[in-house]
């Protein structure tokens, strides 16, 4: 009886997600079989019983524990802060202004956050994709500046999509879209091809990126561009001054996780 009603969760789950997701999104065998197996829970590695826990891949246990840093943070880079300032000191000191007017930070890249990345970008547990979806789609409607913002995604690497069969922004926005019809999204930045950015510095990095990241139309006024993973910032630093330079008025940034 209790298989059974296993079996009926995941059937409900699984039509959900499709709902959410859309077939097209499965591009490769690994991202496939997630689908037709959510199984455990990302995190813990319990079954997941319902509805609700299979729709996220998570079980309700390491869902309430995952939480958006409710503490105070720094209101340009949006990492949290260790004094009564309100500005974090790297920020304080930075060369020259951002371009982009401030940045939201959801998790630190360390411990179970670390895993729900590495499971999202790398194992393609699709279904994460709609629990980062619905933070964001959270966090955006209770942010006032956000109101009126246009997303942005961060552009894959040429050859990315070749390489991994994927670009996991890309389907997190879409997800997004899919979970709330009066987002838009504008796919106005492009990216040639440079060198792999790892291993560089941030100054390395920033001048890696310069040129490399162009407008291929217009940007919107309001722009929140979206990306997975923040480091040095210096993706986020050069998509906002291309979108400045081409028009856009105002630019806020939101990465999944921070390192
Ligand atoms: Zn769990
Ligand atoms: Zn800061």
């Amino acid at each position: 009886m209790k298989n059974l009603q296993k079996l009926f969760a995941h059937i409900a789950g699984f039509a959900h997600f499709a709902d959410f997701a859309g077939l097209a999104d499965f591009v490769n065998f690994a991202g496939i079989i997630n689908f037709l197996f959510p199984g455990n829970c990302a995190l813990c590695g319990g079954s997941l019983l319902d509805k609700k826990e299979i729709r996220y891949s998570l079980c309700h246990g390491c869902q309430s524990s995952i939480g958006i840093n409710e503490q105070r943070i720094c209101g340009l880079c949006g990492k949290p802060l260790s004094s009564e300032i309100d500005t974090c000191l790297p920020c304080r000191n930075r060369d020259g202004e951002a371009a982009f007017q401030r940045l939201w930070l959801l998790f630190p890249y360390i411990g179970k956050y670390r895993k729900l990345l590495t499971e999202y970008k790398f194992r393609k547990n699709l279904y994460l994709a709609v629990f980062f979806a619905k933070m964001i789609i959270n966090l955006i409607g209770k942010e006032p500046l956000l109101k009126d913002a246009v997303i942005v995604p961060v552009p894959p690497r040429p050859g990315k999509i070749k390489h991994t069969g994927w670009d996991q922004i890309e389907h997190l926005v879409n997800v997004m879209r899919k979970n709330n019809n009066k987002m838009v999204i504008c796919w106005c930045l492009k990216r040639k091809r440079s060198k792999v950015q790892k291993e560089l510095s941030r100054a390395e990095r920033l001048k890696n990126l310069k040129g490399r990241i162009y407008l291929r139309s217009a940007p919107p006024k309001i722009a929140l561009v979206i990306d997975d993973v923040y480091t040095t910032g210096s993706t986020m630093e050069v998509c906002s001054q291309v979108l400045k330079e081409g028009g856009a008025e105002k630019v806020y940034g939101l990465c999944l996780f921070y390192d």
